[in-house]
C-alpha cells in the first residue's frame, strides 16, 4: 500500500480538494495523510498567542472570523444537504471548543489542543466530500495510533499495533483518510511532530506498514536546487538519496520537515515529492541509489546563533570540549555546527530558548562571544567534497564574510555559516555560478 500526503496548499481550496480526489482516486488502496487547510495553523498559533497574552478578546474575535470561513468553505465542497449538515454540525462543534479554550488559562497542553483543530477539520471535510463523490472512503482517527515518546520520537511499536487495529476495523473502505502532525505525547496528551509535521506523520506510517511508497503532495514540482523563495532560475531535481534528502531537510529546505525521511531510510521505502497542481511533472525521487557526484542543491536555514568560546587553558588541555559539550547537554540543546583552532571552539545553536543558563555556565570557564542572526547555508550532493569543482565554491564566496565553515564531516555536505543579512545574495550567488548559469 502507498502513503500519499497533501499539503496545506493542497487542501487550502475546494479547487485544490477536487485536484486531491481525482489524484487519490484510482482505484488502488491507500492511506491519505492531510495537512490543515492552508493559513489554519497560522490562525490557530496566533489565537494561542492572544490567549497567551491575555488578549482573550482578539483571540474570540479570531475564532469567529475563521469559523466565517469554514462555513463559507463547507457550503461549496458540500451539495449534498444531508452531508452539509453533518460537516457544519462537526465545523461548529471545534469552533465551540476553540471558543471555550479562549477562557482558560495558557499552557502548552492548551496550545497544542488548539492547532491540533486544523487536521481534525481538514480529514472530516474531505473525507465528507469524498463520501459525497461516491468515493469509498473512511477516517482513520490519528489520535487513535500515532504516538510520541518522551524523548519527542515516534514509538513505532505502539503506532505499528494501533494502527493495524483501526485498519482492520475499516477494512472496506478503498482510501483511508488521517490527519497529519497531530500525535499523542507519552502522558494521552494531545501534541504534535512540529510545524511542518505532517511529512514526517506520511513516513512514519509509512515505516509502521511497510509501504510500497510514501508520496508527498505539495504546491511545486519536487525539490529545488536552491530555495526558490528567495533565488530565481532554481529547477527540481529529479534524484536524491536519502543522505542527501536528510541534509537538505535538516538545514533548511521547507519542502520536508526535517525529520522526514529517518522513518523509511532503514527499510529504503522510497519517498517522490509531487505536485498537485500539476500531477504530470516528475518530481524528486528519493531512494536509496545515489547518483552523479558533485554539487546538487543549496539550502539555507535562519535563526542560528553562533557562539565562540574561548580559553587559555583549552591549549593541550584534555576534557576541555568534553565540558562544554556536556554544558549544552544539561541543557537539552542540540549543537549544528562545530569548528576549532588551538585556543576556540566555536559552534552554533538553532534553539536558543536555553542560551542564557548555558552562556551563564560557559562564562565560569572560557570568554564567549554570541553572534545572533546567523544562516547555516548548506550544499549538499553525493561525495560533494571531493568533487573537481567544489574548489569554485571558495572563488565564488570571496566577497561573502563566512563566519564558520564545515567542510568534511561528512562526504555529502559543506556548510557555510553567514550573517543572515547576507544570506539572499549568497544563494543568488552560489546558485548562478555553481550551476553554471554564469561562468567564472
Ligand atoms: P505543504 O504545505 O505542502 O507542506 P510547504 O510550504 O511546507 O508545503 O513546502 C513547499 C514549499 O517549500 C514550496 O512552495 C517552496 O516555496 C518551499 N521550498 C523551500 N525550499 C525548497 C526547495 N529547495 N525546493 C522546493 N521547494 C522549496
Ligand atoms: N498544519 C501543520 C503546519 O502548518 C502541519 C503541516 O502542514 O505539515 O505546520
Ligand atoms: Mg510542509
Amino acid at each position: 500500500m502507498k502513503v500519499l500526503k497533501f499539503g496545506g496548499t493542497s487542501v487550502g481550496s475546494v479547487q485544490n480538494m477536487a485536484n486531491v480526489k481525482s489524484i487519490i482516486n484510482d482505484g488502488e488502496k491507500k492511506i491519505v495523510v492531510l495537512s490543515a487547510m492552508s493559513g489554519t495553523t497560522n490562525q490557530l498559533v496566533t489565537i494561542a498567542e492572544e490567549i497567551k497574552n491575555g488578549n482573550v478578546e482578539e483571540a474570540q474575535n479570531r475564532v469567529a472570523e475563521l469559523e466565517k470561513g469554514y462555513e463559507v468553505t463547507v457550503d461549496s465542497l458540500l451539495s449534498d444537504a444531508a452531508l452539509n449538515e453533518d460537516v457544519k454540525a462537526y465545523v461548529s462543534k471545534v469552533f465551540a471548543f476553540l471558543n471555550e479554550c479562549t477562557n482558560e488559562t495558557f499552557s502548552e497542553n492548551l496550545e497544542n489542543r488548539i492547532v491540533a483543530q486544523g487536521e481534525l477539520l481538514s480529514t472530516y471535510m474531505f473525507n465528507s466530500f469524498l463520501n459525497q463523490e461516491g468515493v469509498s472512503s473512511a477516517l482513520l482517527p490519528a489520535l487513535d495510533f500515532m504516538r510520541i515518546d518522551a524523548f519527542k520520537e515516534p514509538n513505532l511499536d505502539y503506532i505499528k499495533e494501533q494502527l493495524n487495529a483501526v485498519l482492520n476495523v475499516a477494512e472496506d473502505a478503498q482510501i483511508y483518510i488521517t490527519q497529519g502532525f497531530i500525535c499523542l505525547d507519552d502522558n494521552d496528551n494531545i501534541s504534535n511532530l512540529q510545524r511542518g509535521g505532517s511529512d514526517y506523520t506520511a513516513t512514519i506510517i509509512g515505516a509502521a506498514i511497510k509501504a510500497e511508497e510514501v508520496q508527498i503532495w505539495t504546491d511545486i514540482d519536487g525539490m529545488h536546487n536552491n530555495d526558490p523563495r528567495y533565488v530565481e532560475n532554481t529547477h527540481p531535481i529529479s534524484n536524491l538519496s536519502f543522505d542527501e534528502a536528510a541534509e537538505l531537510a535538516y538545514f533548511g529546505a521547507k519542502i520536508l520537515h526535517p525529520q522526514t525521511v529517518t522513518p523509511v531510510r532503514a527499510d529504503h521505502i522510497p519517498v517522490r515529492l509531487k505536485n498537485t497542481m500539476d500531477p504530470e511533472a516528475h518530481g524528486t525521487l528519493i531512494s536509496s541509489t545515489t547518483s552523479e557526484n558533485g554539487i546538487k542543491a543549496i539550502a539555507a536555514k535562519d535563526g542560528i546563533t553562533a557562539i565562540k568560546i574561548k580559553s587559555a587553558r583549552m591549549l593541550q588541555a584534555h576534557g576541555f570540549l568534553k565540558k562544554v559539550f556536556e554544558i549544552f547537554e544539561t541543557h537539552k540543546t542540540s549543537i549544528d555546527m562545530i569548528t576549532t583552532s588551538e585556543v576556540a571552539v566555536s559552534l552554533t545553536i538553532d534553539d536558543d530558548r536555553n542560551l542564557e543558563a548555558i552562556l551563564a555556565e560557559l562564562d565560569k570557564i572560557a570568554t564567549i562571544e554570541v553572534d545572533k542572526n546567523q544562516s547555516i547555508v548548506c550544499l549538499v550532493g553525493h561525495s560533494v567534497v571531493n568533487h573537481q569543482d567544489t574548489y569554485k565554491l571558495f572563488q565564488i564566496l570571496q566577497d561573502v564574510k563566512i563566519r564558520m565553515i564545515s567542510y568534511g564531516g561528512s562526504k555529502n555536505n559543506i556548510s557555510l555559516l553567514i550573517d543572515s543579512k547576507d544570506k539572499i545574495n549568497t544563494l543568488q550567488k552560489l546558485n548562478d555560478y555553481l550551476f553554471e548559469l554564469v561562468t567564472l
